[in-house]
């Protein structure tokens, strides 16, 4: 229900991620999680209940990176549990998304995704974008391709109905983000060395006051220097950037 997403130069990304979904707590959730990327990869932390759980859950066990994405979960297939919570991931690991809304035909796709030996531990409709992502790069390997995240994010969303706002991080690319809109809303933020995905205003608003709406059918490649919009074909686009001079 609630997206936050950061990359740039900040050390602690962990209070910044928490800080922008307590911004959005108005949106409601029933659990929550983040994830974050460093040099041994990924890392996740995940819990049912208010962002308090979770900040309990990573006082237990800090998680440090330079870039990362969170999420406040209104579930809407699966029951609000730990292992239900986002982000999700692929079978290695080393994808996450975090997603706003339904995927009309998961159902499809895990059994599509299944019988090419995906393995599944979750009751969401989410889990199916890590794996098909995961799918994509194994795919394009397999023909002695190597595609960018994007492109893979690309050839994923192609896939999905529905509606979605999603994230996604990659252990094999590190310090970017990859964003695409079909019906929730999403922004972006644009700071100095650093910028902001968002599934609202206000949950990147104290940080940066310069933003890009996204509209459907538009994917966001973030990283500290930069932020590239494009279609789901991979055309570049533009967007007005906008600045907000109103308080939430
Ligand atoms: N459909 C997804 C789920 O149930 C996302 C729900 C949301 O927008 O928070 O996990």
């Amino acid at each position: 229900c609630g997206i936050v997403g950061y990359v740039g130069n900040r050390k602690e990304v962990v209070p910044i991620i928490i800080e922008g979904l307590r911004r959005l707590e108005y949106r409601g959730y029933d659990s929550a999680g983040i994830a974050v990327g460093n040099g041994h990869g990924l890392e996740l932390r995940r819990a049912p209940g208010k962002l308090k759980n979770l900040e309990d859950v990573i006082r237990e066990r800090p998680i440090e990176g330079s870039w990362g994405v969170g999420h406040t979960r209104w579930a809407t297939h699966g029951r609000p549990t730990e292992e239900n919570a986002h982000p999700h991931r692929d079978c290695s690991g080393r994808i996450v998304v975090v997603h706003n809304g339904i995927v009309e035909n998961y159902l499809a796709l895990r059994h599509e995704l299944a019988s090419e030996g995906h393995q599944f531990v979750t009751e969401t409709d989410t889990e199916v974008i890590a794996h098909l992502i995961e799918q994509q790069l194994k795919s394009a390997a397999e023909s002695g391709k190597t595609l960018s995240l994007e492109d893979a994010v690309r050839r994923a969303v192609r896939r999905l109905t529905g509606a979605f706002a999603i994230s996604v991080i990659s252990a094999g690319e590190p310090n970017k983000i990859v964003a695409a809109r079909n019906g929730p809303p999403a922004v972006v933020g644009v700071g100095e060395g650093e910028n902001f995905v968002a599934s609202d205003v206000p949950g990147i608003l104290h940080y940066t006051r310069n933003l890009y709406f996204l509209a459907d059918g538009d994917m966001a490649i973030l990283t500290p220097s930069g932020v590239t919009l494009t279609d789901f074909d991979g055309h570049l686009i533009e967007r007005p950037l906008q600045r907000i001079q109103w308080d939430p």
